[in-house]
């Protein structure tokens, strides 16, 4: 079957990491049918926006998108093209799955978390505001629909997945009414799912205990914010920011999509590793049940990473090759031309979503 979907190959290191990306698909044996937009810079250099229309007019009937990086400009510029497309789309949760890859040098050995993040609200909601000059407000708005449904979400994943734990991350010693109404909606959800552990823990302690030892949870649900920062704290678990994906979720379409930035400091360099966007492809396999093309990838991967070959490996784990060496090295280990130098330890440990 072919399945259309909607590519954003993005900005910065996006456009070398979604060819990557592009190339391995195309050897999965998945039959996938592109549909090309721009959005991030060269959008806003064609059309004047980083977002245009055609972008929410072709996931609309594609239902399934894989992007790449854009850029946001810091204090200034259009709002975030990331934020404004998952609530238009109303991608309500954001699911970053963080594994340890093996070959890929991380502080910790078999992680295997899971980051539910609210994506719609929170203090991502844009409404900013400047009381009188020097005095400004930043609204952190929370709803019960929202704070139910992304718990609802987290614990149906659970149940799914046969996971264990739900840890809900707040700060409502402090915001007492908004991560206090996250906090009851959760709550209230982890009633209905008693084989699931529930507990709570306040964003600054989670932190500590995640770097002191993160095989304590399991997965992670947080608002919007929070999960933001979480997620960069979980990637420096595994190895950085160049190994883990991402997917939005919601009722009306799925975006695949790397937990990463632009990195403008190595775009266009050739440089980028392309292991988050190729993760970010697979879940999007998954999510169209191309299992087996999915699982070649994976297992592509996995043998390229545990081989460490510098020559094959990015420079931001330890390598000193290419994004185009290290496709090609999956592309090979895809069609099977190194198996024999290849010894598949891991090839079936720890698929991803
Ligand atoms: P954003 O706020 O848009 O998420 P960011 O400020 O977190 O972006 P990134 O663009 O993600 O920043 O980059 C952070 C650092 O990680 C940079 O030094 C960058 O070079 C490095 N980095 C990010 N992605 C990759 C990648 N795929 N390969 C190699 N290095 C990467």
């Amino acid at each position: 079957m072919t399945h259309r979907v909607t590519l954003m190959p993005g900005d910065g290191i996006g456009p070398e990491v979604a060819s990557a990306a592009l190339e391995v698909v195309a050897a999965s044996g998945a039959q996938i049918e592109w549909d090309e937009v721009m959005v991030g810079q060269p959008a806003i250099k064609e059309f004047g926006t980083p977002l245009p229309d055609a972008v929410l007019r072709s996931l609309k009937k594609t239902r399934v998108g894989i992007k790449g990086p854009v850029t946001t400009q810091v204090g200034k510029g259009f709002p975030s093209a990331n934020v404004t497309l998952r609530k238009q789309l109303d991608l309500f949760a954001n699911l970053r799955p963080v594994l340890s890859l093996p070959g890929v040098k991380a502080r910790y050995k078999n992680i295997d978390l899971v980051i539910v993040r609210e994506n719609t609200e929170d203090l991502y909601a844009g409404v900013e505001h400047r009381l009188t000059p020097g005095v400004v407000g930043s609204m952190k708005i929370i709803t019960w629909d929202a704070c139910t449904r992304i718990a609802k979400f987290a614990f149906e994943y659970a149940v799914e997945r046969g996971r264990k734990k739900v840890t809900a991350v707040h700060k409502a010693n402090i915001m007492k009414i908004a991560d206090g109404l996250f906090l009851e909606a959760c709550r209230k959800i982890a009633k209905r799912y008693p084989p699931i552990e529930y507990e709570e823990v306040i964003v600054d302690a989670l932190s500590m205990k995640l770097v002191v030892n993160p095989y304590q949870f399991d997965i992670l649900l947080c608002t919007n914010l929070y999960g933001d920062i979480i997620s960069d704290l979980c990637a420096g678990l595994v190895g950085g920011l160049g190994v883990v994906p991402g997917a939005n979720f919601g009722k009306r379409g799925a975006v695949f999509e790397t937990v990463h930035g632009s990195a403008p400091d190595i775009a266009g360099r050739g440089i980028a590793n392309p292991t988050a966007m190729i993760l970010a492809a697979e879940l999007m396999l998954r999510h169209l049940g191309e299992s087996a093309a999915a699982d070649r990838i994976h297992d592509a991967l996995i043998n390229v990473l545990s081989s460490r070959r510098k020559k094959s490996l990015t420079p931001d784990i330890g390598g000193s090759g290419t994004t185009q060496g290290f496709t090609e090295a999956l592309l090979a280990a895809m069609r099977g031309l190194t198996e024999s130098e290849l010894t598949r330890p891991y090839a079936v440990q720890g698929r991803i979503a």
